[in-house]
């Protein structure tokens, strides 16, 4: 799964391709909106602004903006940046690679190989999804129905 960091950096992103071309968004509107601490997001904030994604400005009228377009970035690149995992077993990472304790030979086994397609699958869906691309809310019982289903 995603980290809470990762999701949370996902969230701040979202909000400001929402005001891409408005100006600093001071860290307090995306903090409240978002649902995000405060000091966790600056940390977030900092770690995208090194590589670029984010730029932002000191002082009274100061805050945060997209460094780029949000039609140029993925949403791959993003979780890729705050390494974030998009497998579901560690064995199949490509960025935070682990085997388990009671593994047996990763070239021997089919769940990795099953879960490397899946991870391939995801990251396939990720890059080619943008920040600038309408995703719809789907409510909360939607949600759930689905997992059950599952
Ligand atoms: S047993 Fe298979 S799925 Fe589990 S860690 Fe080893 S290679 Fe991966």
């Amino acid at each position: 799964m995603l980290s809470q960091k990762t999701r949370y950096a996902i969230r701040a992103m979202q909000h400001l391709a929402d005001k891409y071309g408005q100006g600093p968004i001071p860290l307090t509107d995306i903090a409240e909106t978002q649902n995000i601490p405060a000091k966790f997001l600056t940390v977030i904030l900092s770690e995208l602004s090194r590589y670029g994604i984010v730029a932002s400005q000191r002082g009274k009228d100061g805050g945060y903006w997209l460094g780029v377009p949000p039609i140029d970035i993925t949403y791959g690149d993003l979780i890729r940046v705050m390494r974030g995992s998009l497998a579901l077993v560690p064995c199949a990472s490509r960025f935070a690679h682990e085997t388990c304790k009671n593994c047996v030979e990763e070239k021997d086994c089919r769940t990795r190989a099953l879960m490397l397609q899946v991870r391939d699958a995801t990251a396939g869906l990720l890059d080619g999804m943008r920040l600038s691309d309408k995703i719809d809310p789907v409510p909360a019982a939607e949600g759930l129905e689905a997992v059950e289903d599952v």
